[in-house]
C-alpha cells in the first residue's frame, strides 16, 4: 500500500517535472511521517524512500532512534529554542527557521555538536497571523543576520500557503516564494546560490508546486493514508 503510493507519487513528480521541462532529479520527495508509527516509516524505507519529515520532536526521536541511521530527517514543525539542541542533533535539515533567536540557538548547539546544520527559512507568504514564518519583506534581513552563524547553512526557503480547496489556489503563493528566492539568490544570500532549495507543496498541491519551481515536496497523507489522531 505504502509502496504503491510512493510509486504513484514518484510518477506524478516525474510527469509534473517533464511537463514544465525540469529534470525529475531536481525534485526530492520528503515523506511526511508525522503521527505515523515507525513501522510505516520502515515500510517506506524498504520501498526506497530515505527522506522523512516530522513535526513533533518527541515523536520523531522515538522513530529516529529505532530506525536505520541512514535515513535523512527534515524537521518541518514549529521549533522552540529549548528544543533546538535536539533538533540540531537528530535532523539533517531544519525547514522551519523563522526568527534569529532560533537560528542562533541552532548554531550554538550545532557548534557544540561539531556539525553544520542545513536550514531553510520559513516564509509566511499569506501573511496569516496564526502561521509561523517570516514575512516576505523581512526575509532578506533575517538571512543577512544569520551570516555570522558559521554552523548553519541557509539552503533555501520553505512555505505553507493559505489553505485552498483547489490545488490551483496555491499557485500564486508558490510563485511568490519562487520570485523571492530568485531575488535573494541574485543578491548571493544563500549558502550555495547555484543550488537553492524551495520546499513547497503537500499531498494536494505538490504538482502545482513542482510547476512553480519546488525542489522539495512534503507529502504525507498521499503516502501513508489518513493520520491517526
Ligand atoms: C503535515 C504536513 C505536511 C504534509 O501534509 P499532507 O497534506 O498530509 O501531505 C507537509 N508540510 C507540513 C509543514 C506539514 O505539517
Amino acid at each position: 500500500m505504502i509502496c504503491d503510493n510512493l510509486k504513484t507519487i514518484q510518477t506524478r513528480i516525474n510527469d509534473a517535472a517533464e511537463r514544465c521541462g525540469r529534470s525529475p532529479e531536481e525534485i526530492q520527495l520528503v515523506a511526511v511521517s508525522k503521527r505515523m508509527p515507525a513501522e510505516a516509516v520502515e515500510e517506506a524505507r524498504q520501498c526506497g524512500q530515505l527522506t522523512f519529515g516530522e513535526n513533533y520532536l518527541q515523536d520523531a526521536l522515538i522513530k529516529i532512534r529505532q530506525l536505520e541511521p541512514t535515513l535523512q530527517w527534515h524537521f518541518i514543525g514549529h521549533l522552540q529554542s529549548n528544543k533546538a539542541r535536539t533538533a540540531a542533533e537528530f535532523f539533517q535539515v531544519i525547514q522551519t527557521v523563522d526568527r534569529l533567536k532560533i537560528a542562533r540557538a541552532l548554531d550554538r548547539h550545532a557548534g557544540d555538536l561539531d556539525k553544520t546544520v542545513d536550514i531553510l527559512i520559513q516564509v509566511n507568504v499569506g501573511r496569516e497571523p496564526q502561521k509561523s514564518g517570516v514575512l516576505p519583506e523581512d526575509t532578506e534581513k533575517l538571512i543577512e543576520a544569520t551570516r555570522p552563524l558559521t554552523n548553519l547553512n541557509v539552503r533555501g526557503l520553505m512555505t505553507m500557503p493559505p489553505y485552498g480547496r483547489e490545488p490551483e489556489a496555491s499557485r500564486p503563493w508558490f510563485r511568490e516564494l519562487k520570485q523571492l528566492s530568485v531575488e535573494l539568490t541574485d543578491r548571493g544570500l544563500f549558502a550555495d546560490n547555484n543550488k537553492v532549495e524551495l520546499s513547497m507543496g503537500m499531498s494536494g498541491d505538490f504538482m502545482v508546486a513542482i510547476e512553480e519551481g519546488a525542489t522539495l515536496v512534503r507529502v504525507g497523507t498521499a503516502i501513508f493514508g489518513p493520520r491517526p489522531n
